[in-house]
């Protein structure tokens, strides 16, 4: 269970949000090309470690949040709204050594 640190509710259970993807894509400008927007729709990372997401807290007050989580812990470091500025920790630990996760060999 992540727990969500709302800036307007408070702490709530995942259960009231909904993840709404990746907070650190930009929109191509109108004439970057066909390529651009593709890749913008449709690729994205798989990061291991911090990454800066979107949230909707639709159980609450319907406001998008920029929430830092840990792709391999789902601690939450950071919650932000929507035009605020959030701290991604630097790379380093995991929380849990690579050889121990099932399917992820050793870096
Ligand atoms: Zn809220």
């Amino acid at each position: 269970m992540i727990r969500i640190d709302c800036p307007s509710c408070g702490g709530r259970d995942e259960v009231e949000f909904a993840y709404r993807g990746d907070a650190t894509v930009v929109r191509p400008a109108g004439d970057a090309g066909e390529e651009a927007f593709h890749d913008f729709v449709y690729r994205r990372a798989n990061p291991r470690g911090w990454h800066v997401e979107w949230w909707y807290h639709q159980a609450g007050c319907r406001q998008f949040l920029k929430v830092v989580r840990h792709t391999m812990t789902h601690e939450v470091h950071a919650v932000a709204r929507a035009g605020d500025r959030v701290e991604v920790p630097a790379a380093e630990h995991t929380g849990v050594p690579a050889a121990e996760h099932k399917g992820v060999p050793a870096a």
